[in-house]
């Protein structure tokens, strides 16, 4: 039986995570945590917001893995620094803290815009 471990880095050499990672630093090119410093750095590397690996099923590693939502575009100084935060304190407030996080993020990113809001402004003479 293969360890999540071996089984995630596998799932990171698939031309499917290649072409997910490269999509997802076009849709997202400015690191998120800097972003939300108020500081604008490249995205060069995509974080998985919760951790493929603490899955034990293959098939839900595979959802976790490729879903668009669990990701985050970071500059390698900030994917550091979630990693040694995450490798801190037990599996289960490190669950926590994930869960806070993603929620932070969706918050962030989508909940607080109203559709059109940034466009509504712009050209349409009436
Ligand atoms: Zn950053």
């Amino acid at each position: 039986m293969t360890a999540p471990r071996d089984r995630y880095h596998k799932m990171l050499n698939t031309t499917r995570w290649r072409k997910l990672r490269a999509l997802h630093l076009a849709r997202h090119p400015f690191c998120a945590d800097c972003a939300a410093e108020g500081v604008v750095t490249p995205a060069t590397e995509v974080h998985h917001i919760r951790p493929v690996s603490i899955e034990r099923d293959p098939a839900r590693m595979e959802r976790l893995a490729f879903d668009a939502g669990n990701l985050a575009g970071l500059c390698h100084a900030c994917h550091v620094k979630r990693h040694e935060r995450m490798g801190k304190g037990t599996a289960e407030e490190n669950a926590r803290r994930q869960r806070a996080e993603a929620d932070l993020f969706a918050r962030r990113f989508y909940g607080t815009q109203t559709p059109g809001g940034c466009f509504s402004a712009t050209g349409a003479p009436s």
